[in-house]
């Protein structure tokens, strides 16, 4: 037996400014300093203290210009030489600070999706967030749950089973009847702590927006609203792709230093998930409950949208015929409206419409508008900005009508009919009747 050979320790030198090369970038090198070595001169540049500096490096990753390097002594270039040309083990040096934030992610498990309800009855959203939650924990090797907190709500664990949850925790309690923020952020908040989730995933409607924010403030991490995709990288942090910039980029948003990590997807956006029939589960049952008295909103009456008169709920129809600038006059959106009716669906628009005011802020498709995922949505005379395909484009079939072939319609489109509106809609709509007529 030989003895194993002996562990040399790196050095690990020390930072140091090179000559002309910082360009007062506003003192990065010096808020990512672990050991406040470096202080900064009249004219933004910086002064590292050597005998503080611990050779971390991260004011030289962080430096836009390179102007950094790291110092070693003569002494120390020797022994660096030595370890690559004698391949000398090196004792791998831990850095205390990545130790510290590696042992806490590692304390938080599992994916969860915040089942919405009120009265009882569930969001549709809530069942797409399993669907893609139920790939994410595939990804990450861990269960898929679902959070359910109200009254008399036992039922919706079943459905969350049937929609891919293997586990449910659930609060069920009157002081949760009606959604108020204090009561469920109390109740969220003990159930996160208590279970620690690495990832919580809520719909995009005003009470997931409301609910999200509060929750990531009460726990100290960070959201993602509006999120148009979700995976996973390989250190296991959720990439959250969402617009940016008024809808001309897509950002991937990570928060690779705090848990759980949190995101809100609009309704629509993710596949709903084949329904397994009478599958079952873990109901984990939390008797946690916030007093009555301590919550000061009282909810007095519930009154829904669609009771409004006139409302139009473009989010689920099946088929959509949309219009956009190209309609030229409110009047016009009738022949929207006909074709509509004979394939049973609904009249959407573009922003310009309804800015244009010729169609109500409901029934704008897009970014600022709603998403739709409809079996068939006709397109006629919109151009296709990014700001209307996002909520529309995982539509199943997209059909284009447009008198600009080049128009950027046609790039997500199935069918594309480059021609005049004005008569294209009319003719297929003709079509469609005569084929009726032949059926009966
Ligand atoms: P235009 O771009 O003017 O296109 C009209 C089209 O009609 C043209 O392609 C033209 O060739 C065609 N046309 C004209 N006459 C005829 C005819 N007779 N027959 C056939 N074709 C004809 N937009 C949305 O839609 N939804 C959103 O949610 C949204 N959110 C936004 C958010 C932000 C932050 C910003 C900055 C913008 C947003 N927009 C949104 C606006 C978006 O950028 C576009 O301006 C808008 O979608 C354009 O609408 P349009 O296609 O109807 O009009």
């Amino acid at each position: 037996m030989t003895d194993p050979k002996p562990k040399q320790k790196k050095p690990r030198g020390v930072a140091r400014l090179l000559d002309g090369k910082c360009i007062a970038c506003g003192a990065r090198c010096q808020s990512s300093c672990p050991v406040n070595c470096i202080e900064m001169t009249d004219t933004g540049e910086p002064i590292v203290e050597a005998d503080k500096c611990i050779g971390c490096q991260k004011c030289i990753k962080i430096c836009p210009s390179t102007a950094l390097e790291m110092f070693f002594t003569v002494e120390e270039q020797k022994i660096l030489a030595e370890l690559a040309a004698l391949a000398l083990p090196v004792e791998e040096e831990i850095d205390p600070e990545a130790a510290v934030l590696a042992r806490k992610l590692a304390e938080y498990r599992g994916v969860w999706v915040f089942v919405e309800q009120t009265e009882g009855e569930p969001a549709k959203v809530s069942w797409e967030l399993l669907g893609v939650g139920a790939e994410l924990a595939e990804k990450l090797g861990v269960e898929l749950s679902a959070m359910v907190i109200g009254e008399n709500v036992e039922h919706l664990c079943l459905e969350a089973f049937a929609h891919g949850a293997t586990r449910v925790y659930l609060m069920d309690a009157p002081v949760y009847y009606h959604y108020r923020t204090e009561a469920y952020v109390e109740a969220s908040c003990h159930l996160i702590e208590k279970y620690k989730p690495e990832v919580i995933l809520m719909g995009a409607t005003g009470m997931g927006r409301d609910l999200a924010g509060a929750i990531a403030t009460r726990v100290g991490t960070g959201l993602t609203a509006d999120c148009t995709g979700l995976s996973i990288d390989e250190k296991r942090n959720l990439m959250q792709t969402r617009p940016a910039f008024g809808g001309n980029i897509m950002a991937t948003i990570m928060c690779d230093k705090y848990r759980p990590q949190m995101s809100t997807v609009r309704p629509n956006v993710m596949p709903m998930p084949e329904r397994r029939e009478g599958a079952v589960g873990t109901i984990i049952r939390d008797t946690f409950t916030v007093p009555e008295d301590s919550v000061l909103t009282k909810v007095i009456e519930i009154i829904r949208d669609s009771h409004s008169k006139g409302t139009v709920d473009i989010t689920g129809a099946e088929f959509i015929v949309s219009g956009g600038r190209g309609m030229m006059a409110p009047e016009n959106f009738a022949l929207l409206q006909e074709l509509a009716d004979e394939l049973g669906g609904v009249v959407g628009a573009s922003r310009s419409a309804v800015d244009a005011g010729w169609m109500p802020g409901d029934r704008q498709v897009g970014q600022t508008g709603k998403t739709v995922r409809p079996k068939i949505y006709i397109a006629c005379g919109i151009s296709g900005a990014i700001q209307h395909l996002v909520g529309m484009q995982d539509s199943d079939m997209v059909i284009a009508i447009n008198r600009d072939g080049s128009a950027p319609i046609f790039e997500v489109a199935t069918y594309g009919i480059v021609g005049d509106l004005f008569q294209v809609v009319p003719a297929i709509t003709a079509k469609i009747r005569s084929l009726k007529q032949a059926k009966h």
